[in-house]
C-alpha cells in the first residue's frame, strides 16, 4: 500500500522553525517510503485567519525543499463535507447542544485538572438532545455541538508509542461544531484526513491529546483511522513552545536575512539526530538518512546563540 501523508498548516500566522522540523519529518516519512504527500490548507478557524498567510506557508514549504502532489486542499472549500459528518452524528445522538460559555466552563470546572485545553467540560448541556436544538434555534440561542466523550481510546503512536490519556483529563465532552456556524478542528481534521485518504498523521505531540478524540470521531463516523507519529516540538531557552518572545524565527524573516534552506534543514537534521554535524543539507539527500526512533525524545531546544549563528 502507498503511503498518504500530508502537510496541514494553519494560516493563522507565519510559518516558524518549529512549524519547519515538523513539515520536515513529515515529509520525510512518507517520500521516504515513496509516499504520496499532500498539501491541505487549514483555514477554518477564520477569526485568527491571516490574509496571505496561506500561501506564505506554501511558499515556506517550498522554500524548504518539501513538494507535494495534486492540488492543495483548502478547508473552506469543503464545509459540505463537514455538515454532512455532524448530520450523521446528529443521526446517531453522538453530539447535543451546548449553550455553555467559555466563562459557564471555567465557573463550573474544579480547579484541579485543568489540561492545555482549558478547565474540562463538565457535561451542563449533556442532558439535551438533538432536537433541543429546534427550541434554541427558535429562541435565538447560540449554541454548539458537543461529541458525548463515552472513553478514552488507546492508541500506538509510531514514535511515541503506547499513549493513553486519562478519561478524566481527556476534557470531556468536546465541541465539533461551534457556535459560530463552523467546524471544530477535530470534526475536520478527522473527515480530512479520511476523505484524503491519508494513511499517516505525522505532527506535533502537543496534539497527542486531540488523538483520543479524533480516534472517537473516526469510529462514530465509521472511518478507518491513519497511524500517528507525534513527534516534539521545538521550543525555547526557558523551554516554552516557539513563540515570539523567543525572537524572530519565521521562515520568511530567516530567508528575508539570508540564511538558506540547506542552513536550517542541515540544522534541523542533526536536531534530529539524522546527521552529525549541522551542515547545509537539501531536504531530500535526507531521504536515505531519516529514521524516526532516532528523533530525541526531549524537545529541540532554539538557542538564541543557534539562531545568530545560523544567521551569519
Ligand atoms: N493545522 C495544524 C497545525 O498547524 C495541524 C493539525 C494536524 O496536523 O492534525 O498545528
Ligand atoms: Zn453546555
Amino acid at each position: 500500500m502507498t503511503p498518504i501523508g500530508r502537510l496541514a498548516p494553519s494560516p493563522t500566522g507565519a510559518q516558524h522553525v518549529g512549524n519547519a522540523r515538523t513539515y520536515l519529518v513529515a515529509w520525510l516519512m512518507t517520500r521516504s517510503h515513496n509516499g504520496v504527500v499532500r498539501l491541505r490548507i487549514e483555514d477554518i478557524d477564520s477569526p485568527r485567519i491571516k490574509a496571505g498567510a496561506a500561501e506564505q506557508a506554501a511558499e515556506d514549504l517550498h522554500w524548504l525543499g518539501l513538494d507535494w502532489d495534486g492540488v492543495p486542499v483548502t478547508q473552506t472549500d469543503r464545509l459540505p463535507l463537514y455538515e454532512a459528518a455532524l448530520e450523521q452524528l446528529k443521526r446517531q445522538e453522538r453530539v447535543y447542544p451546548c449553550t455553555c460559555t467559555r466563562s459557564d466552563i471555567a465557573a463550573a470546572a474544579s480547579a484541579p485538572h485543568i489540561g492545555q485545553e482549558g478547565p474540562p467540560y463538565p457535561g451542563t448541556c449533556a442532558h439535551r438532545t438533538v432536537a433541543d436544538a429546534l427550541s434554541l434555534v427558535a429562541d435565538g440561542k447560540p449554541f454548539a455541538w458537543r461529541f458525548r466523550v463515552t472513553e478514552s481510546p488507546t492508541f500506538t503512536d509510531l514514535y511515541a508509542g503506547e499513549q493513553h490519556i486519562d478519561l478524566e483529563i481527556l476534557g470531556g465532552d468536546f465541541v465539533v461544531w461551534k457556535s459560530a456556524g463552523t467546524p471544530a478542528y477535530q470534526l475536520a481534521v478527522v473527515v480530512d484526513d479520511a476523505e484524503m485518504g491519508i494513511t499517516e498523521v505525522v505532527r506535533g505531540d502537543d496534539l497527542i491529546p486531540s488523538t483520543p478524540r479524533q480516534l472517537l470521531l473516526y469510529r462514530a463516523l465509521g472511518l478507518t483511522p491513519p497511524v500517528f507519529a507525534h513527534v516534539p516540538l521545538v521550543v525555547g531557552e526557558d523551554g516554552r513552545r516557539l513563540a515570539k518572545r523567543h525572537g524572530d524565527t519565521r521562515l520568511s524573516t530567516l530567508r528575508e536575512s539570508g540564511v538558506t534552506a540547506e542552513t536550517l534543514v542541515g540544522l534541523l537534521a542533526w536536531s534530529c539526530g539524522w546527521v552529525e554535524e549541522a551542515q547545509p543539507i537539501r531536504a531530500r539527500e535526507l531521504l536515505p538518512l531519516f529514521r524516526l526512533s532516532v528523533i530525541p525524545s526531549r524537545p529541540f531546544v532554539l538557542t538564541a546563540e543557534t539562531l545568530r549563528r545560523i544567521e551569519n
